[in-house]
């Protein structure tokens, strides 16, 4: 009896419903609706997931004409990216939007800076590759963050001691509500750890169509963290440079993460809290180990990884899903496993690491 059920959970995710199409054609734009279509292969996590209406846009005139078209201008949206930072609990009932706008155009030159625009679409990584191919400086520790250059502020990315507000210049997102286009400068995004404002009061409101970097031509760089500068050491460099900086990090994370070709995970599960000095002070009277940065307001953050890993979570596998081995932030599907399984698994691990250690951990990757 329990298995028959299983069984037909799994199978309600799997149901391969009729897929068909219709078009919006004119002079400007031709645009592809299909209707019940799996988008599990454009999310890492790679859990299965239908939605009710998808379709891809490569311009801001295609995404006007579907957005005004009468069928589908009610529907709830879904945009996305390269699908690297969600999980899908049920199918979509409404329209999956995939951005796929794509160019870079140098906007500003001076003798310091670039300012560089790029096409929400964009690769961020190739984005990487591609300023790191010119020498300019600012995004090079950013090197191998999965996703699309119009996600990097929704939760203003980061990695080694870099986040996109440092190099962040303005952007420009369609408005859903008037089909304007409004331009946000770095204040009005309101960036804050692994947030913005577009994650926040302005969720599901804008579509970032564009994003500009202001990049240099003779960085400072950062290489405070630690991993950064052994690599650099083993890599026999003395004096960092861009590239040097990039491939370093590339080395890095290819020799920890998971790369979600091969296994589904959407990188941290969790964000690492922070919490109050006084909160942190009785803790490390208790538990005098544990793994804290402290932040200059005074607060401190504490990794998320070092609690979970003291629970006994790390590389713990429960059938085709678990937690990684050698980072407990990361949440992984190694095939067949359904989201309601990884969030249950990250439910129990919230509720652990509060019951022990009196933090709850916040979810980073955006649910649906
Ligand atoms: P998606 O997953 O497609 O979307 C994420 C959210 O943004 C969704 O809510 C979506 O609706 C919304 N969205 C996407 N595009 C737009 C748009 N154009 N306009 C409006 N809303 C939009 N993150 C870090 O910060 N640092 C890291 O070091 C890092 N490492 C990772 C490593 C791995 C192996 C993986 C799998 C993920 C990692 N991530 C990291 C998380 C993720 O890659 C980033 O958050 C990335 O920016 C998500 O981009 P995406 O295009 O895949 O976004
Ligand atoms: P790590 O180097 O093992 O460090 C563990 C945690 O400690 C990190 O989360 C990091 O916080 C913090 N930390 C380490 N050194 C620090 C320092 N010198 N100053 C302040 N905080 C420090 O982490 P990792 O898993 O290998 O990841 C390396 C970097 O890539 C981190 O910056 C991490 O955020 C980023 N990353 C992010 C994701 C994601 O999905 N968001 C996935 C993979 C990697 P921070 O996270 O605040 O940096």
């Amino acid at each position: 009896m329990h298995k028959t059920n299983e069984i037909t959970r799994r199978m309600s995710h799997s149901i391969k419903k009729i897929v068909f199409f219709d078009f919006i054609k004119n002079q400007k734009t031709l645009v592809q609706f299909e209707y019940n279509k799996s988008i599990q292969e454009f999310t890492t996590f790679a859990v299965p997931v239908q939605a009710e209406v998808f379709c891809a846009f490569s311009s801001i005139d295609e995404l006007k004409e579907i957005l005004s078209t009468e069928k589908h201008s009610k529907r709830e949206k879904l945009i996305l990216g390269g699908g690297s930072n969600m999980l899908f609990t049920k199918d979509f009932e409404g329209l999956v939007l995939k951005n796929e706008i794509s160019g870079k155009e140098i906007v500003k030159e001076t003798e310091k800076e670039v300012f560089i625009k790029a096409g929400a679409g964009e690769n961020w990584h190739e984005f990487v590759l591609f300023c790191v191919s010119k020498n300019w400086g600012g995004i090079e520790n950013l090197s191998l963050i999965p996703g699309n250059v119009g996600a990097s502020p929704m939760q203003n990315i980061g990695a080694y001691g870099v986040e996109i507000k440092d190099v962040f210049h303005s952007l420009e997102a369609l408005n859903l509500e008037t089909l304007k286009i409004e331009t946000f400068s770095k204040e009005e995004c309101r960036f804050g750890y692994r947030e913005s404002i577009f994650k926040n009061s302005h969720k599901g409101k804008y579509i970032i169509t564009s994003v500009t970097f202001e990049l240099q031509k003779q960085p400072v760089f950062n290489t405070s963290y630690g991993a950064i500068e052994s690599q650099l050491k083993e890599m026999n460099v003395s004096k960092p440079s861009v590239s040097a900086i990039s491939e370093a990090v590339i080395a890095i994370r290819s020799s920890k993460l998971p790369d979600p070709k091969i296994i589904g995970n959407a990188g941290s599960f969790f964000k690492n809290p922070v919490i109050s000095g006084t909160q942190f002070n009785s803790l490390k009277t208790q538990f005098p180990q544990i793994a804290n940065y402290p932040q200059k307001d005074g607060t401190v953050k504490i990794a998320a990884g070092w609690l979970i890993d003291q629970m006994g979570w790390k590389g713990k596998t429960i059938g085709s899903y678990g937690v990684h081995k050698n980072q407990a932030l990361v949440l992984v599907n190694y095939g067949g496993a359904i989201g309601k399984d990884i969030y249950d698994l990250s439910s129990r691990i919230i509720q652990s690491v509060s019951e022990t250690y009196g933090i709850t951990l916040e979810r980073e990757v955006n649910l649906y």
